[in-house]
């Protein structure tokens, strides 16, 4: 059985931990894991209304990526502030009181940099970070701040009940191109035995020095980035307990679904 297929016999509010070494015992502020809402299974499959509010998520981490209920654009965490990326590609700070049913934090504290080099686009990127942080079996947190050539994000638009699959709601995303801005990525890596839990491999989310603008990363050109970044010890997922969840068809095996959503 994977890991949805367990989860999903579990406890309502299951609290799971794939570790890579044990979590430290200080508390929430000297994790340094990541902190998940729902997991990328049920999104996948349309349960876009989660439990865990913005403020609660802000309690497990000031760094990271998601998305809002309804599936109301990109979610990207700086700072310890969260944007919200509305489908136009316009960002605005979300409010404390709204709710994610997908959204990964970690307390961004990073022992790491280096200068990023010439990066043509996508591909060069990945390819890149995965030079710099090599164990495909870790966790990682990676900012990466500069002048971007181009940048290409999407959004994607506000869903209505009943909610379709995240496949057929991206067909709806809307694409953004900028050129020669400044601005920030929240680059997060899990490991394939997070799979259906979170995206396996590289996920990155875009907003500009501004913090208008934004989105789920698809391209970009860009040169001497300031690359900052962590290894984690491991997930933490809290998997909400109500009736749509627990109905959602998780053990389906979305990894294509995934591929042609996110990349
Ligand atoms: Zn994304």
């Amino acid at each position: 059985m994977n890991a949805v297929g367990r989860i999903k016999r579990g406890a309502l509010v299951a609290l799971i931990f794939l570790c890579v070494a044990a979590p430290s015992a200080a508390g929430a502020q000297q994790a340094r894991w990541l902190h998940q809402a729902s997991s990328i299974s049920a999104l996948l499959a349309g349960v876009y209304d989660g439990e865990e509010s913005i403020a609660d998520l802000k309690r497990n981490g000031d760094f990271g990526l998601g998305t809002f209920d309804g599936l109301d654009g990109e979610m990207v965490m700086l700072d310890g502030v969260c944007h919200q990326v509305l489908v136009s590609g316009e960002a605005r700070v979300a409010q404390d009181s709204l709710k994610t049913p997908f959204a990964a934090v970690v307390f961004f504290r990073p022992v790491f940099s280096a200068d990023s080099g010439r990066i043509e686009n996508m591909e060069g990127l990945l390819k890149r970070l995965n030079r710099l942080f090599p164990n495909g079996d870790g966790f990682y947190a990676v900012r990466l701040t500069g002048e971007f050539e181009m940048v290409k994000t999407r959004s994607v638009p506000k869903q209505n009940r009943p909610y379709p699959p995240l496949v057929e709601a991206a067909k709806r995303q809307q694409l953004s191109t900028a050129s020669n801005v400044s601005g920030d990525l929240v680059a997060l890596y899990c490991p394939p035995s997070a799979a259906g839990l979170n995206v396996v491999g590289w996920h990155v989310h875009f907003l500009n020095a501004q913090r208008s603008r934004g989105g789920h990363l698809l391209d970009l050109r860009a040169k001497d980035l300031k690359v900052e970044g962590m290894a984690l010890n491991g997930l933490q997922a809290i998997l909400p307990g109500f009736e749509e969840y627990n109905k959602a068809r998780l053990c389906e095996d979305r990894e294509a679904e995934l591929s042609r959503v996110e990349r």
